[in-house]
């Protein structure tokens, strides 16, 4: 049943909440650091890394609007241009998305989207200016409408670390744009995580809607809970370290937690330093516990709730399926069960990289690259910097 307007205004007025975006549902990872954002209120700073954030949505937005205001797929001539404008850091992401992006214009419905929703999921095209509360927004960097039923919401990430679109954001903003257009089927959202021309995606559709308003009430009730604990002060806001504490304004001046905090104890340098320590601390105690176990087998430790724990060598069968007989056995098989072409198209091989390095093999290594599906994954390398600049595995 649908609640009047009246009530949502009612219900927020008390307690001022911003409708729940996905920043403020990141922020709400710590109390602390969500009341003192966006209950205080004040004005902190911006990290070095929002701040090239900004700017490369800004250039992104100019450059697909002139793209679809001309009706081109690609200008790089602006895009240069637009690039002069940019800082150092902004541009070292942007000059690869340079080469990599096409755009179809008749598609594109919009860049920097901004949705806003009432409580009931319901669109405010003017928010403030119709007498009713958005309680839900998002700015959707890039909508492309495929068909009448099908679109995509792109979303540009300039993080170094490429992740799964797993995130509230990915489930939020489909949520946005379908009750936004109500003839929207599907909605696939993609993280472009444009330093490395990789992306990962998701897709929803119209029956995921009401598990997607379920998690986002939710979480709107989680925030609403958030500004009553700030105005009636019960209670000590709790303060719960985590990867948001890379972008707490507080973590090195007002943490509650800095004394014990593990983003605050050490700067990023001592971090690598230690992580140098623990691999070196790790390869060491692995190699003399092995020894002492040749002799004497399997190493046993109960602590003090009795649980225990073991050290053993444990024999691992792995399985090997030459080439030579596996290819003509497979084409048999799929050939005689044609319900099994998913299972074909799921399967690699392995083990080429290095001997397609070989010059006698060029022409080999030319034609499968042709067909290989590259995935871009990000790995965290710790190791040794050499003096031409090239980065050196050290285990
Ligand atoms: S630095 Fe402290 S206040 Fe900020 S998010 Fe982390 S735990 Fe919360």
């Amino acid at each position: 049943m649908q609640k009047g307007s009246q009530t949502v205004t009612e219900r927020s007025a008390p307690y001022d909440v911003s409708p729940l975006s996905q920043s403020r549902q990141g922020d709400m990872a710590c109390e602390t650091l969500y009341v003192r954002k966006h209950v205080q209120g004040g004005r902190l700073a911006e990290s070095g890394a929002a701040a090239r954030g900004t700017e490369i949505h800004r250039i992104l937005s100019v450059y697909i609007d002139h793209l679809v205001r001309t009706r081109r797929a690609t200008d790089l001539e602006v895009f240069d241009s637009l690039l002069k404008s940019v800082g150092a850091e902004a541009r070292e992401v942007l000059e690869r998305f340079r080469d990599n992006h096409a755009f179809d214009p008749e598609r594109i419905l919009a860049t920097e989207l901004h949705i806003a929703l009432d409580e009931n999921f319901l669109p405010i095209e003017d928010p403030g200016g119709e007498g009713r509360t958005a309680e839900y927004e998002g700015t959707l960097d890039l909508v492309t409408l495929h068909s009448v039923t099908e679109a995509e919401i792109d979303d540009w990430k300039s993080y170094y670390q490429i992740i799964d679109a797993d995130t509230f954001q990915s489930q939020f903003y489909p949520l946005l744009l379908m009750c936004l257009n109500p003839s929207l089927e599907r909605v696939k959202f993609v993280l472009e995580f444009i330093r490395y021309g990789a992306s990962r995606c998701a897709e929803y559709t119209r029956k995921d809607l009401p598990w997607l308003k379920e998690l986002t009430q939710t979480e709107r009730a989680r925030q609403e809970d958030l500004h009553k604990l700030a105005s009636r002060g019960e209670r000590e806001l709790k303060a719960s370290p985590g990867r948001h504490c890379t972008w707490c304004p507080l973590l090195l001046n007002g943490c509650p937690v800095a004394e014990t905090n593990p983003y605050g104890q050490m700067s990023a340098e001592e971090r690598l330093r230690f992580a140098l320590w623990l691999q070196e601390a790790e390869k060491h105690n692995t190699r003399v516990l092995k020894d002492l176990m040749v002799e004497r087998g399997s190493v046993r430790y109960r602590d003090e709730n009795q649980t225990e724990y073991v050290a053993d060598f444990v024999p691992m069968e792995k399985k090997f399926y030459p080439y030579r007989d596996a290819a003509s056995i497979l084409d048999q098989w799929f050939r005689a069960h044609p319900d099994e072409r998913a299972l074909r198209d799921r399967l690699t091989i392995s083990g080429l990289s290095s001997p397609l390095k070989a010059a006698k093999r060029a022409g080999l290594a030319q034609r499968l690259a042709d067909i290989a599906d590259v995935r871009v994954e990000t790995d965290l390398r710790i190791g040794r910097e050499r003096r031409n600049g090239r980065e050196e595995q050290e285990s």
